[in-house]
């Protein structure tokens, strides 16, 4: 069945870019301006691919139809877009056997485990507010929590545990346990992360979790909710000035946050929009012929 034609889909990353910036997600999701993909997340693409087959089998390694999970399928190098399920981009073989490196530790160190009434990769369609629809994939579902899985090029990018408690997306994602299991009082979060770089042998996992009451992540749906509201009113005002588009409370951490904001050169005032966008679109037209 085909959504209102006044609602919307919503995702924890849009939430986490309006909090950060209204001024970020008006120019990502109400204007779909164009921005730079510099491959981050192929490798975090591949190992979370590697990860779910094996969370996908049981306690003896097999799949439900009997035969033993195969963690390395042909193909398997390869980060698929996970709506699509085009091949986007090929790990070189240095990648590949860190991606198999990597995971190894997190089965051996007993981080990843086959945890009981898990769920992989669940499809969240709950409403947020009156206008929106959440649009987001759980890694794993379980019956009191949840963990996603991190891929980390910079150790200095792991939450915390209390960072973790106020995270956008987990407790976005706990909304929908405490959905499926309204009895609840506390869920639990937890956060795996693996480490991109190959020197970091003695790092290559870590897990980071912690517990958050279900007052806690009602708080934040309120805060959701108020979200989605002032959302919807912007994507009404598709032609509004740029810089009449509220900006952050904290310009030097927002503007600056993982590695810059794709629209610093537009809010520096070093170009318009329709340069940005031109230049963006022939950046990326040439990354798709290479
Ligand atoms: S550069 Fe800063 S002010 Fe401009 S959109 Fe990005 S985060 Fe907001």
């Amino acid at each position: 069945m085909r959504d209102p034609p006044d609602t919307f889909k919503v995702s924890p990353s849009q939430l986490e870019a309006w909090l950060t910036c209204p001024r970020l997600h008006f120019g990502k999701w109400t204007l779909k301006l164009p921005t730079i993909d510099r491959g981050y997340g192929h490798f975090g693409t591949v190992l979370h691919a590697v990860a779910e087959r094996w969370l996908d089998g049981d306690d003896r390694g097999r799949r439900p139809d009997g035969l033993p999970v195969d963690l390395y399928p042909e193909g398997w190098e390869w980060a698929c877009n996970r709506f699509t399920g085009r091949r986007e981009h090929r790990l070189q073989p240095l990648e590949r056997d860190h991606v198999r490196r990597v995971f190894e530790d997190a089965v051996e160190s007993g981080r990843l485990k086959r945890w009981q009434g898990r769920q992989i990769e669940v499809l969240m369609t709950r409403k947020v507010g009156k206008r929106a629809q959440a649009n987001a994939y759980i890694d794993v579902l379980l019956p009191r929590g949840v963990l996603d899985h991190k891929s980390l090029g910079n150790p200095r990018y792991r939450k915390s545990e209390r960072q973790l408690r106020e995270d956008v997306q987990m407790n976005f994602y706990a909304g929908e346990v405490l959905e499926r299991n309204p009895r609840l009082k506390e869920v639990h979060l937890a956060h795996l992360y693996y480490s991109k770089n190959p020197a970091d042998r003695q790092n290559l996992t870590k897990l980071v979790q912690t517990s958050v009451t279900a007052d806690h992540v009602a708080a934040w749906w309120q805060i959701f909710e108020d979200v989605v509201d002032r959302m919807a009113a912007l994507r009404e005002q598709k032609n509004r000035p740029w810089f009449e588009v509220q900006g952050p409370t904290d310009y030097a951490k927002a503007c600056n946050q993982y590695g810059g904001c794709d629209f610093r050169s537009v809010c520096t005032r070093k170009e318009s929009l329709v340069r940005y966008t031109r230049r963006v679109q022939t950046i990326t037209q040439k990354g798709t012929k290479t």
